[in-house]
């Protein structure tokens, strides 16, 4: 199947889903009644460790401890016979062909095809989640496909992908799978690129950078309260990975969604476009997205484009250097400006390029150096 042709809707038909499930709070779902049993697409955890509470998985700063039978707050990943197993081991339940453009990734092979695949689950429970059919449900409540990594690749060069996306829910939870698809992915050649929460412990997240070539971490606020509420999460990890996979070399954009009400208060943004100058990501670039009302934040009205003006130039104030706006049609904000002589040198049209004046990594205008990956 011709994975481009597939619109909006028929992506949503095909990727999904269980029809009517719903959000249940962690508690509710690691109690023994969720007991689980192995299937075929069960590998067992990378990491974890026995305490006499039973299996800790150390993948995440969830820290669950799971007895006998039951399922983590990911909900992929059981106990089962003293054993820690991911239950999402090449079932992904969401398989695209997109533009890297999409990611959102601008500075990383431009105008490329990525194949994205996702599997159900994720470590957070955000208000405002845009998938949340997948993201929110257990591996066995999705439609899915069977693709063990040799078939993604093979699926990938097919589709004349240069690169395998781990996206759409949370790939730090189906981690095995992405592990050992993207070590057979970099054998045929194609780059690996990770779009996530950023939820995830050093130890997995340095591993698993060896074989990564691209990530978009989602730093959804800088605000500890804030992540507790809207996400379910803590500030400080996804601070820890930000820094991890830049000490790791692999190229990282960072995206920050304006939620009305929640996320879009520009002390905050300063604050954190402050912190992101100060520890070296002023060439990391940065996108602001506008939010849709969507999941449990539906009565809320989409973010104002002025707002995300705003933002921009508030992160550029700070000294960031690409900052983008995204959601946002016609939008200045979704072209590269460069840093030096501020000439237009990407011209985008939601996820298409219409004009590129870096020649060789470099401005065609002025000769600065633009950061990126651009081949
Ligand atoms: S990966 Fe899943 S099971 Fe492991 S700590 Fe995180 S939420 Fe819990």
């Amino acid at each position: 199947m011709d994975l481009r042709k597939l619109n909006k809707r028929a992506f949503i038909k095909n990727s999904c889903l269980a029809a009517g499930a719903a959000f249940m709070a962690p508690e509710l779902w690691k109690s023994p009644a969720a007991a689980e049993k192995l299937w075929k697409w069960s590998k067992e955890a990378l990491y974890y460790i026995q305490t006499p509470r039973g299996s800790k998985c150390l993948l995440c700063p969830a820290e669950c401890t799971l007895r006998e039978g039951e399922t983590g707050i990911c909900r992929n990943r059981v106990n089962v016979n003293g054993k820690l197993f991911s239950i999402a081991y090449g079932n992904p339940c969401a398989v695209h062909v997109d533009p890297i453009e999409k990611k959102p990734l601008f500075h990383f092979q431009p105008s490329s095809w990525s194949f994205s695949i996702a599997t159900a689950g994720c470590n957070l429970a955000c208000l405002n989640c845009q998938n949340w059919t997948i993201s929110q449900v257990g591996p066995k409540e999705t439609r899915n496909a069977d693709l063990m990594p040799d078939a993604v690749v093979k699926e990938s060069r097919a589709n004349n992908c240069k690169s395998i996306s781990y996206t759409y829910s949370e790939p730090v939870t189906f981690y095995e799978y992405v592990f050992d698809t993207s070590r057979v992915a970099h054998d045929n050649k194609l780059k690996n690129v990770f779009i996530s929460n950023g939820y995830i412990e050093e130890e997995p997240l340095k591993a698993l950078c060896k074989h990564l070539d691209a990530a978009n971490i989602n730093l959804k606020s800088f605000s500890d309260s804030i992540y507790l509420k809207l996400n379910g999460g803590k500030l400080q990890p996804v601070l820890n990975t930000l820094k991890t996979i830049k000490d790791c070399g692999t190229w990282l954009e960072i995206t920050n969604l304006v939620v009305p009400g929640w996320t879009d208060d520009l002390e905050m943004i300063k604050k954190m476009c402050g912190w992101l100058a100060e520890n070296g990501f002023q060439d990391n670039p940065l996108h602001f997205l506008r939010f849709q009302p969507l999941y449990k934040l539906e009565h809320l009205p989409p973010t104002p484009v002025a707002v995300l003006e705003s933002a921009r130039e508030t992160a550029m104030k700070e000294g960031i250097h690409y900052v983008y706006i995204g959601n946002v049609p016609g939008s200045k904000g979704q072209n590269t400006y460069c840093p030096d002589c501020h000439k237009e040198i990407i011209t985008r049209d939601g996820f298409r390029i219409d004009a590129n004046h870096i020649k060789n990594g470099k401005c065609s205008y002025c000769g600065s150096s633009i950061a990126g990956r651009w081949t």
